[in-house]
């Protein structure tokens, strides 16, 4: 739909954030107001919801949107944009040839707008120059599937989860990284006890605090361990040779490689002791029902797709796939990461599962597109495309709803490729991003809850995304903009789509096109919907061949691969060969997600509840690095490789392996100086996938000295901050921000008054301390605090929920300033500290005095406080708490 969109008091729409697609009710009341609820009747929730869902409500303002279509930074119509990209397009085409033009595009668009982005570039520019910021999230998975399956298919369902006896994650923060599936698990372990669970990963994470076998493997270590895990297997009864004779090729090969691996070498590879490898063989072993969960730890590699194939190697081995409570599962990063790989929109791939290398698929989408051209050859690869924008080869970049500028690894050289392109094409919902300032054209897009269109879960659920805000300002649909640039450059015909239901119904009609089972998706059912079926489509698995009903579908336990043979392949993998630390590098660093944010924070950057949980860009690091290099707790760590530099925050912890650091990928240049830790990241890819190895970099780390920290609080955004550190975040009623200075300016009041927007006849209430160097100042304008600031020589130790609260409080009282300026609480009111339960606002302090006042278990904690009783996301969390306190106090 393109225009207006009518407005209903409740829609079902799906969750814009990871791969478990959750389903949502959006509600507006009388006043306008926008509330979510989990959808009971969607099949991925059941009605739950994390606290990332819980809190899109707060994420749908238009603060800081892109309203209007912007040539050079100036406005202009949609014509003289869309006219100008088709020229500019159409130019370099007709000059350099199809490959100097690029498409990189993302998980978060819909499907239909990845059809049609597919369409025009590999169908009518007729390059395969367009790749999605899936490369970087799963592109592994996709490649183990498409060597051992013959098609990228995920067998099972996350029913399996459920119903399995074994559960391994690998490589695998559920419980931060896809919640709801986490709370599905842990429901089902609770229900039925006797259910294991053996969490693989570096780091000790909230997902192994259920665990009752955490491996805390080496980076990297993974395709030993499951070569071993084969090898052991091999031996035992736990071999289905009927499943492997019948279904299979290739066992013998791999199992020659994996029995290559003896104990000492498995040891060695894993960092894991013999008990402790054997425990898990065995379970595997002896469990038939066992579902591998894995995730960016597995296909963030530079051999993530040999640890994808050495997984899949061991359930194939013992016919473990395809059945209820059995198989490998790819748990998908983003909201649509499986609707790009359906439609092709990976450079490798062309649409509906189909290949480029093969030219009988090739000349089956030509002639179903009716198209003038189609690629020949598959495109650049992310990695590789960035590097053709650097060194020239590619003239012209059309980016859509992505962030590369932050999120590519050695992101300081992808940011100066982009900035040098000829002409850039950003489509975003936000006017500043990392990205968007290097755009000659900005194009306003839709955002969640405006627009239309599907997504494809992680267990290959389509689901509707459904519009139920108005189109703000000049605002359209990715799609209608790819659209209308396909006419302009002279493909009317192909590209005159009336609304996003036409083209899911010739995506639909493409996936069924001479296929008669031959390809594994097929959604021919769908090929005929109509704007109304559209509107009213419930959720469905593929594949949906013409004249079926949807149902619960999983492939492969009784073989029926798409190999010519129709039999799966076993993959001979190998290990990787060395290590890639250094005297001057001597650390690895592993990247990844919080719970509370997504991805650059363009979105959940803007809800207070979500920064109230983790406030800044932070490093883990092990007490024993820590000392080593001479670190304190909450001082400030500096991050180096060959590619770039970051300063965060340290975060001392033993949940981190020695020798290794944690830090978030989220935080950008909008939201702190210097900690975009992809810029750190090295352009190291997998072979098979080209997919970055995010996970295992070659870091040196040391302390920033400072000449002080400093905190504030402010009802102002900071502006034009340009201090040694700095991190931002929003608070209720306001910004916090963390602070650290090289040197003193001349006058603290008059830096108050530049950087957090204070009037010039306010004059601070103040306390400063010569010999400590400590400073207070506080901003009152009447009875409101406009600011607060806190300087120290060491991590300013005021607390932070207390000081943000201080933003709504009347200070009527001279008292009540006088705390703020203090930094401390009013005599009887408790700290609530760091928040632990974003959806009721529920802090640290106030569990463990809940936990020391009788609470010892997260349920009692939920009676006493409701933390942890509505999204459920922070239960590990203050599993953890309870654990910790009352293990201090049986000391
Ligand atoms: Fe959204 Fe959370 Fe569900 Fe993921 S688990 S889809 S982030 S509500």
């Amino acid at each position: 739909m393109a225009g207006e969109t009518s407005v209903s008091t409740e829609t079902k729409t799906t969750c814009p954030y990871c791969g478990v697609g959750c389903g949502v009710i959006a509600r507006i009341d009388d006043a306008g107001v926008v509330s979510v609820k989990g959808d009971p009747d969607h099949p991925a929730n059941f009605g739950r919801l994390c606290s990332k869902g819980s809190a899109l409500a707060e994420t749908i303002d238009l603060d800081g949107r892109v309203l209007y279509p912007q040539i050079g930074g100036q406005r202009a119509s949609w014509d003289e944009a869309l006219d100008l990209v088709a020229s500019r397009f159409s130019e370099t085409i007709a000059q350099h040839g199809p490959d100097s033009v690029a498409f990189y595009i993302s998980g978060q668009l819909l499907t239909e707008d990845y059809y049609v982005a597919n369409k025009l570039m590999k169908g009518f520019v007729g390059s395969a120059n367009i790749d999605t910021n899936s490369r970087l999230c799963m592109s592994s998975s996709v490649a183990g599937h498409r060597r051992a399956f013959g098609a990228d298919t995920v067998p099972g369902v996350y029913e399996d989860i459920e119903l399995a006896d074994l559960v391994i994650l690998t490589g695998s923060n559920l419980a931060w990284c896809h919640p709801v599936i986490y709370q599905r698990l842990a429901a089902a372990k609770a229900a039925r006890p006797g259910m294991k669970v053996v969490v693989i990963d570096p780091r000790r994470t909230m997902t192994a605090d259920i665990a009752d076998l955490h491996l805390a493997i080496r980076p990297d270590g993974d395709v030993a361990l499951f070569m071993g895990l084969l090898a052991h297997l091999a031996g035992t009864a736990a071999i289905d040779r009927n499943y492997v004779d019948t279904h299979t090729n290739g066992f013998e090969e791999a199992f020659t490689a994996a029995s290559a691996l003896g104990i000492a070498e498995l040891m060695e590879l894993t960092g894991l002791p013999s008990m402790q490898l054997r425990q898990f063989f065995r379970l595997f072993e002896q469990t038939e029902r066992v579902v591998t969960c894995y995730s960016q730890g597995v296909n963030q590699s530079s051999c993530g797709t040999d640890k994808v194939n050495a997984i899949i190697n061991c359930h194939l081995a013992t016919g473990r796939i395809g059945r209820a409570g059995m198989g490998p599962f790819s748990l998908t990063g983003q909201p649509n990461a499986m609707g790009g790989r359906e439609v092709g929109g990976l450079a490798h791939m062309l649409a509906a599962h189909m290949t480029i290398e093969n030219p009988d698929d090739r000349d089956r989408v030509q002639r179903f597109w009716r198209s003038p051209d189609i690629a020949r050859k598959p495109g650049l690869k992310a990695v590789d495309m960035f590097r053709a924008v650097a060194d020239g080869r590619i003239k012209a970049l059309w980016i859509m709803a992505t962030n590369p500028a932050v999120s590519m690894p050695d992101a300081d050289t992808v940011a100066a490729a982009i900035a040098a392109c000829p002409f850039v094409v950003v489509s975003d919902v936000l006017q500043e991003t990392d990205t968007t300032k290097y755009a000659h054209i900005l194009l306003p897009s839709l955002g969640w809850g405006e627009k239309d269109g599907t997504v494809t879960n992680s267990e290959r659920r389509i689901s509707r995304q459904r519009a139920f805000l108005n189109h703000p300002g000049e605002a359209k649909a990715d799609w209608w903009q790819m659209a209308e640039v396909g006419r302009r450059m002279g493909f009317e015909d192909a590209f005159s789509f009336p609304s996003a239901a036409d083209i899911f119904a010739e995506h639909a009609a493409l996936s069924a096109f001479e296929n008669g089972g031959s390809r594994d998706f097929d959604i021919g059912a769908y090929a005929e919907t109509s704007t109304p079926v559209y509107d009213a489509m419930t959720p469905f698995q593929w594949p949906q061949p013409e004249h079926t009903t949807a149902q619960v579908t999983r492939f492969f336990g009784d073989g029926g691969f798409f190999h010519a043979d129709g039999k799966a392949r076993f993959v001979a993998v190998s290990v990787p060969t060395s290590g890639r630390t250094s005297a001057d590098f001597p650390f690895t660093l592993n990247t990844g997600r919080i719970r509370d944010q997504w991805h650059t924070m363009t979105r959940t950057g803007k809800s207070a509840r979500l920064s109230a949980h983790i406030a800044e860009p932070f490093a883990e690091i092990h007490p024993g690095d820590a000392m080593e290099i001479g670190v304190a707790s909450a001082a400030l760590v500096e991050i180096e490789s060959p590619y770039g530099k970051a300063v965060v925050r340290a975060l001392v912890t033993d949940r981190q392996a020695r020798g290794s650091l944690f830090v978030p990928m989220h935080w950008n240049d909008q939201f702190a100086a210097k900690a975009r830790i992809d810029a750190v990241v090295a352009p190291i890819t997998d072979p098979f996938s080209g997919q970055p190895a995010s996970k295992n970099v070659a870091i040196a780390a040391r302390p920033l000295q400072v000449a002080s920290y400093g905190f504030a609080v402010s009802a102002a955004k900071p502006q034009g901050l340009d201090t040694a550190y700095w991190a931002l975040a929003k608070a209720e009623g306001g910004w916090r921000l963390e602070l650290a200075f090289d040197a003193a300016p001349e006058n603290w009041t008059q830096w108050c008054r530049t950087h957090l927007g204070i009037p010039g006849h306010i004059e601070p209430l103040g306390y400063a301390d010569a010999q400590s160097g400590d400073l207070r100042l506080a901003f009152f304008d009447g009875d409101r605090l406009l600011a607060a600031f806190f300087l120290a020589r060491q991590p300013v130790g005021v607390a932070r929920n207390w000081a943000i609260e201080q933003l709504a409080v009347q200070h009527t009282e001279m008292a009540k300033r006088f705390a703020v300026v203090a930094g401390r609480p009013d005599a009887g009111r408790i700290d609530p500290g760091a928040t632990v339960c974003s959806c009721f606002s529920v802090g640290v302090n106030q569990i463990v005095a809940a936990v020391h006042g009788g609470c010892h278990s997260v349920e009692a904690v939920g009676r006493e406080l409701n933390a942890g009783t509505n999204c459920g996301s922070c239960r590990a969390e203050i599993r953890g708490i309870i654990d910790g306190c009352l293990a201090a106090a049986a000391e």
